[in-house]
């Protein structure tokens, strides 16, 4: 993720900071889905004098460029999604817990739809909203 981050500064005319590298880094080494808040504790532990709106910059950066997702949750809370193979999401409303689930949902027929509704979509994914095995009454 630094690499393609470094080259498509590079081919932007931006620069490629230490700032922005350790925070894709930091993006990869998560593993999970992480919101700004969280990704910004472990860059300052890694190197602190990062701000937070660096973070949020970056963090869209990497968005654009394709290398995270965004994905919606409850309240509000953004949450970004290093894998971004195509794969769905379970949402608890409860608890806000976010779980990754593979399934054969092919998005090709709701991006078509959207192309057709003028809308330049960036990728299309499921998200169930619920209650999570935690939160479920039993
Ligand atoms: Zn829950
Ligand atoms: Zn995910």
């Amino acid at each position: 993720m630094e690499t393609q981050l470094a080259g498509a500064l590079r081919e932007r005319g931006q620069r490629v900071t230490p700032q922005r590298l350790v925070i894709a880094r930091v993006m990869q080494q998560l593993d999970r889905h992480a919101t700004a808040e969280m990704v910004f504790g472990e860059v300052s532990s890694q190197m602190p004098g990062v701000s937070l709106p660096t973070v949020y910059a970056t963090l869209d950066l990497l968005e654009e460029l394709g290398l995270v997702h965004r994905v919606a949750t409850e309240g509000g809370t953004v949450v970004f999604d290093p894998r971004t193979d195509n794969h769905h999401h379970l949402v608890c409303r409860a608890c806000g817990a976010i779980t990754d689930i593979d399934a054969p949902v092919q998005p090709d027929a709701v991006l078509t739809a959207a192309r057709d509704a003028g809308f330049a979509p960036d990728h299309a994914q499921v998200t169930v909203r619920g209650l999570c095995r935690n939160c479920a009454p039993s």
